[in-house]
C-alpha cells in the first residue's frame, strides 16, 4: 500500500474523514510529518484531499486539517437512464414510500425509509419484489454516500433497473401518490 493509499484510508475511518498531518504521522507510522504534508499536497493536487484550517477530530488542536472529498464518478450513466442518480431515485423513493405510509398506515412516522419499506412490506402495501427494489436503491445510495464505494455504470444500471421496476407498480397500483411524489420531488422522470 501506497503512503497515499494509507493516508486515505486512514481518513476513511474517521467519521468526519478529516485530521491534521501530526495525527496522520502519528496513526499511519509515515514520518516525519514533513512527508505526511508532501503526501497531502499531491493528493490535493489530485482533488482527493482538501486543506483548510479547524478543529482536528482526534486532538485538542487547531490546524490545517486533511479532509477527503466524497467521491462522486465522473462517468457518464448509461443511454435512456434520463440522468436519474442514485440520489435522486433514493429522495423519490423515500418521499414515495413517506406518502404511503401516511395514506395506507396510521401510525406516526418512519424513523427511516429502511423501516418504512420493511413495514409496508409487512403490512402488503408493497409487493416484496418491489419492497426488495427499493431496499436496492437505498443500499446503494447508503454506499455511495456513506462508504466511498465507486459508483459506476454497473451500479448505475441495477439502481436504474430497480427504479423502473418501482416506477411500473407504483403507476399502475399507486398513481395519484406516484405523481403527487413525482410533483413534489421535481423529478423529471
Ligand atoms: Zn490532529
Amino acid at each position: 500500500m501506497s503512503e497515499s493509499d494509507l493516508v486515505v484510508e486512514l481518513l476513511k475511518t474517521i467519521p468526519t474523514r478529516r485530521c491534521c498531518d501530526a495525527c496522520l504521522s502519528r496513526r499511519t507510522g509515515i514520518r516525519p510529518s514533513r512527508q505526511v504534508n508532501q503526501v497531502c499536497r499531491r493528493l490535493v493536487d489530485l482533488g482527493k484531499l482538501v486543506r483548510e484550517k479547524g478543529k482536528c477530530p482526534l486532538g485538542n488542536h487547531t490546524r490545517v486539517l486533511n479532509t477527503l472529498t466524497a467521491r462522486r464518478s465522473t462517468r457518464t450513466t448509461p443511454a435512456g437512464s434520463a440522468g436519474l442518480g442514485s440520489e435522486e431515485a433514493w429522495r423519490y423513493v423515500d418521499r414515495f414510500c413517506r406518502a404511503l405510509w401516511n395514506t395506507h398506515l396510521d401510525t406516526g412516522s418512519p424513523a427511516s425509509l429502511a423501516e418504512a419499506i420493511t413495514a409496508l412490506r409487512d403490512e402488503q402495501i408493497i409487493p416484496a419484489h418491489e419492497a426488495n427494489m427499493m431496499h436496492t436503491i437505498r443500499s446503494l445510495r447508503n454506499m455511495l454516500v456513506h462508504e466511498d464505494v465507486d459508483f459506476g455504470d454497473h451500479e448505475t444500471a441495477i439502481a436504474r433497473a430497480a427504479w423502473e421496476i418501482i416506477r411500473a407498480w407504483g403507476e399502475r397500483h399507486e398513481r395519484a401518490l406516484w405523481r403527487a411524489t413525482k410533483t413534489m420531488c421535481g423529478a423529471h422522470v
